[in-house]
């Protein structure tokens, strides 16, 4: 990719997010870390502007967006939301929507979908366990089939949008070992509705991200209709990376834009603040810091668009699987590491300030600090790259 120009009709919704952000979303964004929700009419304003899973097609209420029109509108609601509670719900939603429209049955997406696209339900992703991350192989929870329906049990943890799904409505594409004996080929991904008999929620107290909930659940026993399934039996594992490299592509552009908002912030301060006789800005010391962290969280962002652009490739058909994987894990891989220690930076540019609950950056911080583990660990983008490179006779895991 060279041309990095966005095209006409992308500025025009870039323009309109951005307007609706500093209108909506900035004045209210600091508060989420007290009320601990997004507020109903930010829902429905976004729903109103096609903001909640526009990547879903226009069928069920979506907007048919790619990848990278879906980019943007990540981008502008990381810069107007530094709790990173908005982005996080979009993402989810933006990432799993467009797995759920690629492979869900008819019945299903007709019945869940425009539900999810109005901001009435929350749509998550469930593989998580209390013993399975990174090794989805390692997932417990099982999925039977028993006549014309499907069993469900086990647990599933440290999974985002499980308030939002249990008491407003909606449910999370999950993950399940249907043949134990067959490994990634004997796991199903299916639509899991939180308010089913037999789930019982939990919740964990997380650093950031206050507008959001994440949780837990226990599944017991729970049926669920066929026509829930996602893709067939035994191809969840595969299903499932595609959903998970959406969400990547879409958590570097977060992470790139919230440590670039940040350090808009901390310009202006440096500025300001003297010290010695002079500002701040005029020690080489701090600029050095300052562009630093600008080149690397500029070459995130076009790192960003660009693993973008090439799963919007794949969806053309002018890309292949491998080269998305590849790009999209790239894209994460430094992603919380930069935004992190260039909002790190700031904060200590605000001497004591920047130590205290006032200072916006801390709450920046802690938002993006998830990403080091949500959506897929760091550690497991080199393990995608490494795989890429040296082909799977050199993978240490299968
Ligand atoms: C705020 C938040 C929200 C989340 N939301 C969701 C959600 O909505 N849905 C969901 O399913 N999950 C969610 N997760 C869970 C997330 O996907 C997992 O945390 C992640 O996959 C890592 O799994 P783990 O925490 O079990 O760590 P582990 O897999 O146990 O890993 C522990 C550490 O070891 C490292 N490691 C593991 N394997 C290797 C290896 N082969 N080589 C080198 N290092 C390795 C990991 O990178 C990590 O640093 C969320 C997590 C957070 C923090």
């Amino acid at each position: 990719m060279v041309d990095f120009t966005f095209t006409e009709e992308q500025e025009m919704i870039r323009e309109s997010v951005r307007d609706f952000a500093r209108k909506k979303i900035e004045p209210i964004a600091l508060k989420m870390e007290e009320t601990h929700k997004i507020p109903d009419d930010v829902i429905e304003g976004m729903a109103e502007m096609g903001l909640i899973a526009p990547t879903v097609s226009s069928k069920y209420g979506g907007q048919d967006f790619d990848p990278v029109t879906a980019g943007i509108i990540a981008e502008e609601l990381s810069r107007a939301d530094p709790t990173g509670s908005i982005p996080v719900f979009y993402l989810v939603q933006a990432s799993w929507g467009h797995v759920f429209n690629k492979y869900g049955t008819e019945e299903a997406k007709k019945e869940i979908l425009p539900n999810v696209t109005k901001g009435k339900w929350f749509l998550g992703i469930a593989t998580t366990e209390s013993d399975a991350g990174s090794d989805v192989l390692g997932t417990k929870t099982t999925i039977q089939k028993v006549g014309d329906k499907y069993v469900v049990n086990g647990e599933k943890m440290y999974i985002s949008g499980v308030r939002e799904a249990y008491t407003r409505g909606g449910g999370h594409v999950t993950i399940a070992k249907q043949f134990p004996e067959k490994g990634a080929k004997g796991m199903t991904l299916f639509y899991l509705p939180l308010q089913s008999k037999g789930i019982i929620p939990q919740y964990v107290d997380d650093l950031g991200r206050e507008g959001i909930s994440t949780g837990g659940f226990t599944i017991d026993n729970v049926e669920i209709p066929s026509h829930y399934i996602i893709g067939q039996e035994g191809k969840g594992f595969y299903i499932v990376h595609e959903g998970y490299e959406y969400a990547r592509g879409l958590i570097a552009v977060i992470c790139a834009a919230a440590g670039l908002k940040s350090l808009e912030r901390g310009e202006n301060y440096l500025k300001q603040r003297k010290a010695f006789g002079m500002p701040l800005a005029k020690f080489e010391g701090l600029q050095f810091k300052l562009a630093e962290h600008y080149t690397k969280l500029s070459y995130l962002r076009w790192g960003a668009y660009n693993a973008l652009w090439t799963y919007h490739q794949e969806i053309l058909g002018k890309a292949s699987r491998f080269e998305v994987s590849k790009a999209i894990a790239m894209s994460k891989m430094f992603a919380q590491e930069w935004a992190c220690e260039a909002i790190d930076d700031v904060m200590q540019w605000q001497g004591a300030f920047g130590y205290t609950r006032e200072c916006v950056d801390q709450v920046a911080w802690r938002a993006v600090r998830s990403f080091g583990w949500a959506e897929g660990a760091k550690e497991i983008m080199k393990v995608i790259v490494s795989r890429e490179l040296l082909g799977k006779d050199y993978t240490a895991y299968k």
